[in-house]
Order: structure tokens, then C-alpha cells, then sequence
């Protein structure tokens, strides 16, 4: 069996995996970090990212409502200052030089159309960037250049975010490749099959191909399916890991001008908003569907794809519908069951996690990568920021149950809306409300105790096969609740 010596070991080759290499290789020159992952990358996040570099466009009406919330956006703002930088510092096999931003700016507008939490969303973008004195400045729908939305789609209103652009994140990956392999890190085109060691020390891991790399420390980031890894030495005391599948078309204009910053919605129910990308030379890269499951699907569905490419020619550019498409892109956002990343040292000595990063992981990449190098150099001290990303953790609830039920109930019904729902004036939505509702409480009726959870993981788990239900409840049993658990009898349960 080939053997193989590191000082520190990477399971997972993409944004995370590299920045941290690179990081801990900076940090420390000389030290010895390999990198192993499949080169081609199969259901990575980070190739089928649209790579937006946004904080203030995120944000929600629920980003300053509780602590862990406000830390993973203290995270992503130290990332806005740092990506210039970052950038710079990386060195493109041809150039030499570093990526650059391929979008300036973005643009994010609230269609006429827009759901109530759209709405909600916008006004909670507006409220942060003015609260923190962020470039901005509102904009009417005639001057956003290369917008033509269906008249009944037509925003009204919009903001320009100055230092929110975006990155191509193929290059960028490849950038940072480069950059590490210049530095020294070893890559290694083959999978982690095992973790080596017990649950008193890390010492390596197994590769598919049977090379053996002994390491004094390892990192697990390998997106969505680090669960697996992280089942042989840390069995059931993270929050499980799940899929964000996500959908995006990268396509080429046929009809100019098109756009030349980035335009999104906001937030909005059940996904992170549709949004545009222009990659440069006509390419436009469209994006994105999100479907949480814990068994992804092969591909994207058919439905999400039709909605997609509809909401795109509809509320950005009806010209959309003359490009051609050049390709599509279909991965898994690394998301955990609480939807808060998993960022640092096991009880494991030596074994670090780095993932469950969701929709922004790769704009809070340089910040990670940064504190992750820091904790596996100096061992020991977990910096505040990071303190509530502790992988080993109850999961986190921001809300009730109870408001967790509601939120899935007018997700639902928003949602509807959203793909086109209309009643005549003597009927509402009551039967919608009323399904999901009942859909909410059968899914929280498969865990052994009540949690507070979006509704999108809500829906994973209404779905979900009983091994993964019984592999959850595992965890639940096994992490205590941080507050007095909920009983059944809070949860509110409608007549069948
Ligand atoms: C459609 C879409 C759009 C997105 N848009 C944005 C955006 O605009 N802005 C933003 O900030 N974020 C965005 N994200 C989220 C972002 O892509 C992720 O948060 C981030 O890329 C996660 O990086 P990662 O390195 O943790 O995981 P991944 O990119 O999934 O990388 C994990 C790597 O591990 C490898 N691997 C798997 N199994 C093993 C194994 N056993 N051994 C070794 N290696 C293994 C995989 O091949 C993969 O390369 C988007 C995601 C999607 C899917």
C-alpha cells in the first residue's frame, strides 16, 4: 500500500479546501499540506456557483435576530473587505496575475410582483446598508442598464450595492490551485474513503486508491458529503449534513446590450433569490433553484428549471429568451440541519471540520480559510466570532416552533404565488395554508423532540427515508437541547 506524510491533510478540493491549504502554507512556509479530492469534482458547490461576493444583499429580516445569526454576517461583512486583497494574491497559470471581479456592482431590485418576505428582505438590505454606512444608493428600474422585465414584473424598487460584485468561480478555483501548488501544497486527484485513527487521535486518511496519508492534522471539507467522513470518527454530534441542490444556465447574449453588474432579487421564500451573473464577452451565468434534500437527485428537476429560466426572462431581460445556453451547472450547497456553517476543532484531537456553508460559503471563503489556519496552527482558541460554528453542537434555533410552523405556512403559500397561483376573488388561500401546515407538523412528528427549522429543511425531512429520520434522531438524543425543550403539546396541531 503507498504511503504518504503530511503535517496537515485536506479531504475536499473545493473553495474551502484550497483556501485553507493556501492559508495554512502562507501562514507557515514549509509545512507540509496535502489536498485530496476528484479533480473533476462531481456535485461540488463551488463549481456550479454563481460566486456573487455579497453580505448586505443576503440579508433578511432574520439576520440580526439572534447571535449565531449575527456572527455568520459579521463573517461575511470581514469578507467584503477582505476580497480584494485576496484576489490579488492569487496567480492564474497564464497571467500570473489574479482573478479579477468579473461584476462590479450589484443590483438588487424588488419586482412588482415580490412576496411579502421579498419585500421584507429588500427592506432589511436597505436598513443594513444604511445602518452600516455601506456604498449604496437607490436607483429607478429606467437606470439599471440592460434591464427589460415584462411590465407586470417590473421592479419598483431597486438599490445599487457599490462593492458587491462577483468572481467566475471556475477561475478562481483554478487560481487557487495554482497558487497553492506554487506554495507547495500536493494535490491529489482521488477520493478519501476512511478517515485513520479512533475518536482519541486523527493520524490520516485512506484514499480510493489505496495511498495511505498518515497527518498529524485534518481538515474535512468536503461539502455535502463530509457527513460520511465525519460518521467514522465524530458519529452523531454534528448537525447532519444535507443537500442545497441548486440549478443555474450559463448562457451566451444573442440580443445585446445585456447586463454588466450583477442583478438579484433579494432573499426570498424557500431559495436565495434568482439572480445574473455577467461572466464577460456576452457570457451571462443565471442562477439559482435550491431543493434541500438528504439524497440528492441525479440532476435538476424539470420543474425548477422551466421556473428558473421563466422568472429570468421575466423580471430581468426578455431578450434572455435569444441566448443561447452553453452549458449548466447542477450542485449540492453543503447544509446543515440548522443551516449554520460547521467550522472548527472536534473533541477528535487534530480533526477539523470546514463546511455547511449553504449559499455564501464561497464569499465567506477568505474569512474561513483565515480563522480555520489560524485554529489548526495555534490549536486550542476558537475565536469568538466562530464560537456558535462549533461543529459538535445542538443545532441552533432562532425561533419557536411554533413560528417555525407559521414561517412554512406562508412559505407555502408564497411559493404558490410565486409560480403563478391566482384565485378568484371569492376563494383565498386557506386550503393552501391548511396543507401545509398539516405537511409541517407530520414532518416535526418524525423527530423524537420539536425543532425549531426552516422551512426548506422542514420539507427535507417530510421527505426524508426512515434511515436518515432514525440517524437524526440519533443526534437529537445524543446533543441536548440548549433551552427547555418545546413538548408536543406547544406545537399548534390542526384537524386533520
Ligand atoms: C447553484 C449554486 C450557486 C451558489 N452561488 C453562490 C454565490 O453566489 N455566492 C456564494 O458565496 N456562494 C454560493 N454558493 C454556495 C457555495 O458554492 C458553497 O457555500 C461553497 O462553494 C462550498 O464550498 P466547499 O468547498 O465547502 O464545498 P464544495 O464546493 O462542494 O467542495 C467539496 C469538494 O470535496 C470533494 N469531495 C467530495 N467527496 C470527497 C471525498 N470523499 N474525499 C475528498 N474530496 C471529496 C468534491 O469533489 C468537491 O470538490 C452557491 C452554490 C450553488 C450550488
Amino acid at each position: 500500500m503507498p504511503k504518504s506524510n503530511a503535517d496537515v491533510a485536506v479531504a475536499g478540493n473545493g473553495v474551502l479546501g484550497l483556501s485553507i491549504a493556501l492559508e495554512l502554507v502562507r501562514r507557515s512556509p514549509g509545512l507540509r499540506v496535502v489536498v485530496a479530492g476528484p479533480a473533476s469534482r462531481p456535485g461540488a458547490a463551488t463549481v456550479a456557483a454563481g460566486a456573487m461576493l455579497n453580505c448586505f444583499a443576503e440579508v433578511t429580516d432574520s439576520t440580526d435576530r439572534h447571535p449565531a445569526s449575527r456572527a455568520k454576517f459579521a463573517l461575511a461583512r470581514a469578507a467584503l473587505d477582505a476580497w480584494p486583497h485576496w484576489l490579488e494574491g492569487l496567480h492564474d497559470e497564464e497571467t500570473g496575475l489574479g482573478p479579477t471581479l468579473v461584476a462590479p456592482g450589484t443590483f438588487v431590485v424588488l419586482g412588482a410582483r415580490s412576496t411579502p418576505t421579498a419585500t421584507r428582505s429588500f427592506d432589511a438590505v436597505h436598513a443594513a446598508l444604511k445602518e452600516h454606512a455601506e456604498p449604496h444608493h437607490e436607483v429607478a428600474a429606467d437606470d439599471i442598464p440592460g434591464l427589460r422585465a415584462v411590465p407586470n414584473e417590473r421592479p419598483v424598487r431597486a438599490l445599487y450595492l457599490e462593492r458587491e460584485g462577483a468572481v467566475d468561480a471556475r477561475a478562481v478555483l483554478q487560481a487557487l490551485e495554482n497558487t497553492g501548488r506554487l506554495l507547495g501544497v500536493t494535490f491529489l486527484d482521488s477520493q478519501v474513503s476512511q478517515l485513520l485513527g479512533t475518536r482519541d487521535a486523527v493520524n490520516g486518511m485512506l484514499l480510493a486508491d489505496g495511498t495511505e496519508l498518515s497527518a498529524g492534522a485534518v481538515v474535512v471539507a468536503a461539502g455535502a458529503v463530509s457527513q460520511s467522513l465525519l460518521d467514522q470518527l465524530v458519529p452523531d454530534v454534528t448537525p447532519p449534513l444535507l443537500h442545497g441542490t441548486g440549478f443555474a444556465v450559463q448562457t451566451m447574449r444573442h440580443i445585446a446590450p445585456g447586463f454588466d453588474s450583477v442583478i438579484r432579487t433579494p432573499t426570498r421564500s424557500g431559495a436565495c433569490g434568482m439572480h445574473l451573473v455577467p461572466l464577460g464577452g456576452g457570457v451571462e451565468y443565471i442562477g439559482a433553484t435550491n431543493i434541500v434534500l438528504f439524497d440528492p437527485s441525479p440532476g435538476p428537476r424539470i420543474g425548477v428549471t422551466q421556473s428558473l429560466l421563466r422568472f429570468a426572462t421575466d423580471q430581468f431581460d426578455t431578450r434572455l429568451g435569444m441566448s443561447a445556453i452553453q452549458r449548466w451547472h447542477y450542485g449540492s450547497r453543503p447544509v446543515s440541519l440548522d443551516r449554520f456553517p460547521l467550522l472548527g476543532p472536534t473533541s477528535t484531537p487534530g480533526l477539523f471540520v470546514a463546511t455547511g456553508t449553504y449559499r455564501d460559503g464561497f464569499h465567506s471563503s477568505p474569512m474561513i480559510a483565515g480563522h480555520l489556519a489560524n485554529l489548526i496552527l495555534n490549536p486550542g482558541s476558537t475565536p469568538e466570532l466562530l464560537a456558535p460554528f462549533t461543529p459538535q453542537r445542538p443545532p441552533i434555533e432562532t425561533m419557536t416552533v411554533e413560528a417555525s410552523i407559521d414561517l412554512f405556512v406562508s412559505d407555502a403559500v408564497e411559493t404558490a404565488t410565486e409560480y403563478g397561483l391566482r384565485l378568484p376573488y371569492f376563494l383565498d388561500t386557506d386550503p393552501v395554508a391548511a396543507q401545509a401546515r398539516n405537511e409541517a407538523n407530520q414532518a416535526l412528528e418524525r423527530l423524537d423532540r420539536p425543532l425549531a427549522l426552516t422551512p426548506e429543511i422542514l420539507a427535507a425531512i417530510r421527505d426524508a427515508s426512515p434511515e436518515h429520520i432514525q440517524r437524526l434522531n440519533t443526534y437529537l438524543n445524543t446533543t441536548p437541547p440548549r433551552r427547555p425543550a418545546p413538548t408536543r403539546a406547544d406545537l399548534v396541531l390542526q384537524p386533520e
